[in-house]
């Protein structure tokens, strides 16, 4: 039960009880709220704080890749929030989870992707990185991530897949902005290298409505209390 919104741009069908579980969760905040400058900033943990809905997304992507006649070899998530998601993944099909993380963070011999921007910009473009070794010649990858925005942090991990001499089986994400293109981005890149790679999202910017919005309605003070305040506070 899967739409495809876009070419190889496929989302859960309106009609998927998981699509609405997943809904029922999920709160975004405005920039008031947020640490991020995007209009809404989806907040993981209201699906990690909620572990019938986790369970429910780990059930439904293993049953998903377990059955394909060719399934991965190796989970690979995306710093940090793909963290949360790939190794509940990787454990129940038995395969090694890889951390892609930014230049600074890995050990041992690096590959690193091009520079890529996100929804919201950083002080300078980032680069994602992985151990060379962690993936080869023949591995099948999911890569996973919280949110498929702009689609610059979904490249960086196709170009590593690639450069190691493995196979994308597919990018995952819970949520995909489809307003912001960002599977297109990666399909149009490098003459279309990777226009063959499936982009999933369980749902679309559409579970995003004003009655998620996470933000405390009237608030005036400050959004950081610092421990000691907090402590007078109780
Ligand atoms: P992008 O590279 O633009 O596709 O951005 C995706 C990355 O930035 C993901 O790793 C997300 O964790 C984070 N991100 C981008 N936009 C948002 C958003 N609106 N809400 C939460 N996280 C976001
Ligand atoms: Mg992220």
């Amino acid at each position: 039960s899967l739409e495809e919104v876009e070419p190889n741009f496929f989302i859960l069908s309106p009609d998927s009880p998981l699509r609405e579980t997943i809904q029922r969760a999920y709160r975004w905040y405005s920039p008031r709220f947020s640490p991020c400058d995007v209009p809404r900033f989806a907040d993981v943990g209201s699906i990690t704080e909620e572990w019938s809905v986790m369970r429910g997304i780990r059930d439904f992507l293993v049953a998903r890749y377990r059955n394909l006649p060719e399934p991965p070899t190796h989970i690979m998530g995306f710093d940090a929030r793909g963290f949360l998601l790939g190794p509940m993944i990787s454990v129940e099909l038995g395969v090694p989870f890889v951390l892609m993380r930014k230049a600074g963070k890995n050990p041992g011999i690096l590959i690193e992707s091009e520079p890529y921007q996100k929804e919201y910009k950083e002080k300078r473009a980032e680069a994602m990185t992985i151990r060379c070794g962690s993936i080869g010649k023949g591995s099948r990858v999911v890569l996973v991530d919280d949110v498929l925005a702009t689609g610059g942090t979904a490249l960086s991990g196709l170009q590593l897949v690639e450069a190691s001499g493995a196979t994308t089986i597919e990018f995952v994400a819970i949520l995909g902005i489809k307003s912001l293109k960002g599977a297109q981005l990666s399909h149009s890149y490098g003459n279309g290298r990777f226009s063959k790679i499936p982009f999933f999202a369980l749902v679309d910017e559409s579970v995003l409505t004003e009655a998620n919005c996470g933000d405390t309605a009237g608030y005036n003070g400050p959004r950081i209390i610092g421990y000691r305040e907090a402590l007078s506070r109780i």
